[in-house]
């Protein structure tokens, strides 16, 4: 499917190349050697960060950007007319077309900064929600959301008197995509879907469901959290009308986002929050309101997250792409294939490309208690409901321990994770 394979549009996921060759096709040491975190140690052993879906580490290159940006450049934005007020004003409109051009949007005015997804999303919940929403009318998620796609979309739904409507999963524990046409009837107003689910890895094919909601006029947000540190997302190709994602998931710094929103639509919409940035003029009687993107911006802005974020895009978009999805797609698949023959381990998912993650659980032992005994040996994984409770309900589980992979991650570290659970299985066994 177009835009939405692990390989770009370009590539293909097929099977991968030798771990070692894609490791040698990356320049994996040389990758490796600009994340300086990479190289601590947890409890005396290295370091084997398998937790990049919750957050990724840090190159220098944000480092320097994020440093370089308040040593030399700090000041507010927009309304200074000094040198330093303009040059970061500068910096801050150079890190949206930077995010313009790495969505491939049309304009850098459907570029909207946000603290993250969370924030993105209650955007268009509170904004276009508020205006669109009514009784009767509903709302479309699939059960693989994550909290933030789903939480903004209840509390605007409960204050308007609209409903949520989900996608089930089949009962092999799919997305039930089938049902997807009967569920689009009259009453869907928006439809809210995550690219790659975080619980799971599952890669959901979001062009499908664009095509289907569009031909019925209704707009459709895609939660991208976890898509883009692993796929080439093109906005245009994948026709969304919104799409979401966090700085600190692609290697850029914690509280910066973005919300794209196609230009018709930002155009239409209220401003969510009051305050200085987004107006045009105010007077006592009532105030007037910038054009987006700042209508969406009030206040001063994460600038200096701004700045590091678009130094992460450059990183990596400066990346071979299609060696950096093989690699990914090597280790998950080194990771199935071993954990999956140590006895007791389940594998969680169906058969749905994953994308950067895998969750898995272990008989008898508590994934909280494996993610302990695994950190031990330095061994970050996750362990928990990944705050997507319904799915996990779905799936008749509680928690699971997930593994999720960067590019900077090696096939030694997936050995160090898999060795890792054998001995935890035998220590748990007693
Ligand atoms: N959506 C998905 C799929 C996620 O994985 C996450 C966080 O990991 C979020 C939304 C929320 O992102 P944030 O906490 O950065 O706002």
């Amino acid at each position: 499917m177009a835009g939405e394979t692990a390989a770009g549009r370009t590539g293909d996921v097929g099977s991968p190349a030798s771990d070692d060759a894609a490791e040698s096709a990356l320049s994996l040491a040389a990758i490796r050697a600009q994340f300086p975190l990479l190289s601590r140690t947890i409890h005396g052993r290295p370091l084997v960060y398998l937790d990049n879906a919750a957050t990724t580490q840090k190159p220098a290159a944000v480092l320097h950007a994020v440093d370089a940006y308040y040593r030399e450049s700090n000041a507010n934005v927009h309304r200074g007319l000094h040198f330093l007020s303009e040059a970061a004003s500068a910096a801050y409109e150079g890190a949206r077309e930077e995010v313009c051009r790495f969505l491939n949007a049309r304009s850098a005015a459907e570029i909207v900064f946000t603290r993250g997804t969370t924030e993105a999303v209650n955007l268009v919940a509170q904004s276009w929600g508020r205006r669109h929403l009514g009784p009767g009318d509903a709302v479309l998620l699939s059960t693989f959301e994550h909290h933030s796609n789903l939480v903004p979309w209840q509390m605007i739904c409960e204050e308007c008197g609209a409903a949520l409507r989900v996608i089930p999963l089949t009962g092999e524990g799919e997305l039930d995509l089938e049902a997807v046409p009967r569920l689009l009837d009259g009453s869907v107003r928006l439809v809210a879907v995550a690219h790659v689910s975080n619980a799971l890895g599952a890669l959901l094919p979001v062009r499908e469901v664009v095509a289907l909601a569009h031909e019925r006029n209704i707009p459709v947000l895609v939660d991208g959290a976890q898509a883009v540190p692993h796929l080439q997302v093109d906005v245009q190709d994948l026709g969304c009308d919104f799409y979401a994602f966090s700085g600190h998931t692609v290697d850029g710094p914690t509280g910066i986002g973005v919300l794209y929103g196609r230009g018709e639509r930002l155009e239409a919409m209220p401003p969510w929050q009051g305050g200085g940035e987004m107006i045009r003029s105010v007077r006592f009687e009532g105030s007037t309101y910038a054009a987006p993107p700042h209508r969406f911006e009030a206040g001063t802005p994460n600038i200096g997250g701004a700045v590091g974020l678009a130094a992460a895009l450059r990183f990596l978009g400066g990346l071979p792409h299609a060696a950096m999805a093989r690699h990914e797609q090597g280790l998950l698949n080194q990771a199935a294939r071993r954990l999956a023959a140590i006895p007791g381990v389940s594998l969680i998912g169906g058969t749905a490309p994953r994308i950067g993650a895998l969750s898995f659980v272990l008989d008898g032992v508590h994934p909280h208690d494996l993610g302990t005994f695994l950190d031990q040996e330095g061994v970050a994984i996750r362990a928990g409901h990944h705050c997507a409770q319904p799915l996990l309900h779905s799936l008749g589980l509680t928690a699971t321990a997930r593994a999720s992979v960067a590019v900077y991650n090696t096939a030694a570290e997936i050995t160090a994770l898999t060795e890792g659970v054998e001995r935890a299985r035998r220590f748990f066994a007693g």
